[in-house]
């Protein structure tokens, strides 16, 4: 077999090359560093971890990283298990020794036979004899690589900054105060006319919390994060209330067209939460992008009338970060539409998070090598976090206000029968597990499905 061409030695590109390699495929795995450097890494080494050295939380019961953690460790995860065999303490989180896991990563791939590790850049489009490549180079993309893949997808498929907004279960929303409607009651495409949560505010209520957005605690941006300008539509919504009172109101916040039904008028404001998965489990506070640090922000957020016990799938952020549109670009094993060739993983398919960047890495490889083999490898299932996640951003996610995400329960499907609030995500987690293992055995222990034998 021709090698699988992997380009990034990341957390997900060494998980795809792990992958493919236990598949029983040849590999070939491009790093630039420390040829060429990026503006976060530090080190040569592979799945070098570039901020916090924690995996969030393990426990796989009650909280999605966790149990994504537990499948990864299930399908034989490289870098779950180079986090496990070095561990720091840190209550119920995994957290690494990042030196020593990321020296685990290197020496397992070096040593391993069918990796062939390359330090050099990808400075453009792979070459077209490369039939089989993993694009997994991060949100630090080489701009170079980043040019040639815009073209391909088109500009407004490929971000160079995410704007995150806060994301709330739908099922935290008190429905005693907020409502479902549309502006005008305009169906938009494919709406009802009532597709938006709305959250009312009285003037009172809409000068505290002007208030509090101006003394929220903000996260600063990294040096080299603060020469790239805002984006027109994506101003954090603390910088837009700095421009005066009144900007939100006029902005985001603006309440024509919406009848609070227990008064039967407009509201002073409205905080408009917008559907964000197909499940419609997951909304989106609309234009609510911002740099406040996490626990202003829940504290902030909460103060929205509506909203006071919300729980939040995700919080908001504005980074430098590369990554595809994937709704829109990519089909579900990950491959570029535009030019199948290309199958994408990591971060720069809009997952967030070192593990749910792995994670992506592990089914990118495994789709990979099933190919090479000439056989199609059925997506995890739904149910499972591998699933969930990997469904959410090639398929459920709205691809209109696609942002990267975070692994959380919200993506998964509803269970079937109706189970106690406290034992849900329990019995979300025995379910996935469930159905992961039938996953694994009709694939085989390394992803490869059945009737298809390496040779
Ligand atoms: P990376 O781990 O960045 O790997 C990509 C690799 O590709 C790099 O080694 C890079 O050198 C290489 N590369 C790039 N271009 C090319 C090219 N053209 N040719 C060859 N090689 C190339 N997530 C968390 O969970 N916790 C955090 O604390 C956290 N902090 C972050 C801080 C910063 C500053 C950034 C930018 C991101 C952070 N993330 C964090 C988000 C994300 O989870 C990590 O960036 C994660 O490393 C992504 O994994 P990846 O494999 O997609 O990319």
């Amino acid at each position: 077999h021709d090698p699988i061409h992997v380009i990034g030695g990341g957390l997900a590109g060494s998980e795809a090359a792990w992958a493919i390699a236990r598949a029983g495929m040849p590999v070939v795995l491009h790093e630039m560093r420390p040829v060429r450097a990026t503006e976060a890494h530090s080190t040569d080494g592979l799945a070098e971890l570039v901020c916090s050295n924690s995996f969030r939380s393990d426990d796989a019961q009650n909280n999605a990283v966790g149990l994504l953690h537990e499948e990864m460790r299930r399908a034989g995860s490289l870098i779950i298990a180079a986090g496990d065999t070095h561990k720091v303490p840190a209550g119920s989180a995994l957290a690494v020794d990042r030196d020593r896991f990321s020296a685990h990563v290197t020496q397992a791939l070096e040593a391993e036979p069918l990796v062939e590790i390359r330090r050099a850049e990808i400075a453009g489009l792979p070459p077209a004899e490369w039939d089989n490549v993993i694009v997994a180079t991060g949100p630090l993309t080489s701009p170079a690589l980043a040019g040639a893949i815009r073209e391909l997808t088109g500009e407004a498929a490929l971000a160079f900054f995410d704007a995150i907004a806060p994301i709330v279960y739908r099922d935290s929303v008190d429905f005693d105060i907020a409502w479902f409607q549309s502006r005008y009651d305009k169906p938009g495409p494919g709406g009802t006319g009532a597709d938006y949560i709305n959250c009312p505010m009285d003037k009172a209520q809409y000068e505290a919390f002007i208030d509090a957005l101006l003394t929220g605690e903000q996260t600063s941006f990294k040096e080299w994060e603060a020469d790239t300008p805002y984006f027109d539509g994506c101003l954090p919504i603390e910088v837009m209330a700095s421009r005066g009172r009144e900007t939100l109101r006029h902005g985001p916040m603006k309440p024509v067209g919406l009848t609070d039904p227990r008064t039967g008028r407009w509201p002073y404001a409205v905080v408009q939460l917008r559907q964000d998965n197909a499940l419609g489990t997951l909304y989106n506070l609309v234009g609510f992008q911002t740099k406040l640090k996490h626990g202003a922000q829940v504290e902030v957020f909460r103060t929205i009338p509506g909203l006071g016990d919300a729980r939040f799938a995700r919080l908001g952020g504005l980074h430098r970060n590369t990554f595809l549109n994937s709704p829109r670009v990519l089909d579900g094993s990950l491959r570029l539409k535009a030019m199948p060739r290309l199958r994408f993983a990591g971060q720069i398919t809009g997952v967030e998070g070192y593990v749910e960047s792995a994670a992506m890495g592990l089914l990118a490889g495994r789709f990979a090598a099933a190919e090479r083999l000439g056989a199609a490898l059925p997506p995890p299932p739904a149910t499972t976090a591998l699933g969930a996640l990997l469904e959410h951003i090639t398929g459920g996610a709205a691809a209109d206000s696609f942002q990267p995400m975070n692994v959380n329960f919200g993506l998964f499907p509803p269970l079937e029968e109706k189970v106690n609030k406290k034992m849900r995500r329990p019995a979300m987690s025995a379910r996935a597990l469930d159905h992961l293992a039938g996953w694994l055995s009709s694939a085989g222990p390394a992803g490869v499905p059945d009737g298809a034998a390496p040779g």
